[in-house]
C-alpha cells in the first residue's frame, strides 16, 4: 500500500507533469471505484488542471473550468497504482475486463491510469467541490510532517489512549498518512514494542517515538522525491528495515527479523531491538491451537 512518502512522490510528479495541462477524457472503468455522482466525472472534461496536492493518503488534483472548479481525488487503498503515459495508449478499456480502474487523458496527449490489482477492490475515487467533502479527508487528524506537528503535537494525540502504539500509529483519524509499513518502521527505529500501550508511554518514549516517526517520514520522503511512479514502490523497499524482510538481519542488533500474522496483513519487527528479546505471539497460530 502506498503511504504517505509514495504518495507525496506520486503528488511532486504529478505537479511538474500534470500542472497546465487540460483534461481532454475521463474514463471510468471501475464503476464501484467512483464515490461520488455530483459533481458529474464529465465536469473535468475540459477543466486545467491547476494545482496536486496530499491529503493524508490521498491525492488531489485541483482543477479550474469557466463553470466550476471541481477537484479529482483519489485514494490508491492496498494494491492500487498510479501509471503515467506520456504518450496515452489508445487501446480501448472494457470494465470488469481489465485492472485499469480509471483513465485519466490530458491535452499534451499524455496521462494516467489508476491500476488495482488482486479482486478485492477498494480504490476510491471522488469528484467533489471541495476536498473537505471526501469523508476519508474530513476525518484526517494531523499530518506529522506539517511543520506545526511538533513532540507535543504528538503527546496529545496519545495521551490516554488505551490501545497498542501501533494501531494508534495507523488510525488516519488520529495521524494522516502513516500505513502498516511505516508504522512498523517508525517503532523499530524508536525501539519500541507495536504492543506497547499508547497511554503508558513515558515522556522518553514519546521523544524517540517522535524522532522515530519525523525521521523516518522525512528519509522517505526525501527517498520518494523526483521519482517517477514506475520507481516509487522499489524506493519504498529498499528504504524498509524490517517491513517486509521477515526472516532477514536487523541491521541494526543483527538478529533476525519476525512477523506476527493477522488476518489480511503482517506486521514485523526486531525482538532484540523492540521487545527485550521477547518473541511475540503468532496471532495465526495461536488461533489455529485453540
Ligand atoms: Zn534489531
Amino acid at each position: 500500500m502506498p503511504e504517505m512518502p509514495e504518495v507525496q512522490g506520486l503528488v511532486d510528479f504529478l505537479r511538474g507533469r500534470a500542472t497546465g495541462l487540460t483534461i481532454t477524457r475521463v474514463t471510468v472503468a471501475a464503476f464501484a471505484a467512483l464515490k461520488t455522482y455530483d459533481p458529474p466525472v464529465d465536469s473535468l472534461v475540459g477543466a486545467e488542471i491547476t494545482s496536486a496536492a496530499r491529503h493524508g493518503k490521498f491525492i488531489d488534483l485541483a482543477t479550474t473550468s469557466p463553470d466550476a472548479e471541481p477537484h479529482l481525488i483519489f485514494h490508491l487503498a492496498k494494491a492500487g497504482w498510479l501509471r503515467w503515459y506520456d504518450q496515452l495508449p489508445a487501446t480501448i478499456i472494457r470494465p470488469g475486463k481489465t485492472p485499469i480502474a480509471l483513465r485519466v487523458a490530458l491535452s499534451d496527449g499524455s496521462g494516467f491510469d489508476l491500476t488495482e490489482a488482486g479482486t478485492k477492490k477498494s480504490l476510491a475515487v471522488y469528484v467533489v467541490r471541495d476536498p473537505q467533502d471526501v469523508p476519508g479527508i474530513a476525518r484526517l487528524g494531523p499530518d506529522p510532517l506539517e511543520p506545526t506537528f511538533t513532540r507535543n503535537t504528538l503527546a496529545g494525540l496519545i495521551d490516554g489512549r488505551r490501545t497498542q502504539i501501533k494501531g494508534v500509529l495507523r488510525d488516519q483519524s488520529i495521524l494522516a498518512g502513516v500505513g502498516n509499513a511505516y508504522s512498523d518502521e517508525i517503532l523499530h527505529d524508536a525501539k519500541m514494542s507495536p504492543y506497547a500501550l499508547a497511554a503508558s508511554l513515558t515522556p522518553e518514549d514519546i521523544d524517540r517515538l517522535y524522532a522515530a516517526m519525523t525521521e523516518t517520514l522525512a528519509e522517505a520522503v526525501a527517498a520518494a522525491s523526483g521519482k517517477p511512479p514506475a520507481e516509487l514502490k522499489d524506493a519504498k523497499r529498499r528504504g524498509m528495515k524490517v517491513h517486509g524482510r521477515r526472516g532477514e538481519t536487523c541491521p541494526v542488533c543483527g538478529d533476525v527479523v519476525r512477523s506476527v500474522f493477522f488476518a489480511d496483513n503482517s506486521l514485523e519487527y526486531c525482538a532484540t531491538c523492540q521487545t527485550g528479546g521477547k518473541v511475540l505471539a503468532d496471532r495465526r497460530l495461536s488461533r489455529l491451537l485453540k
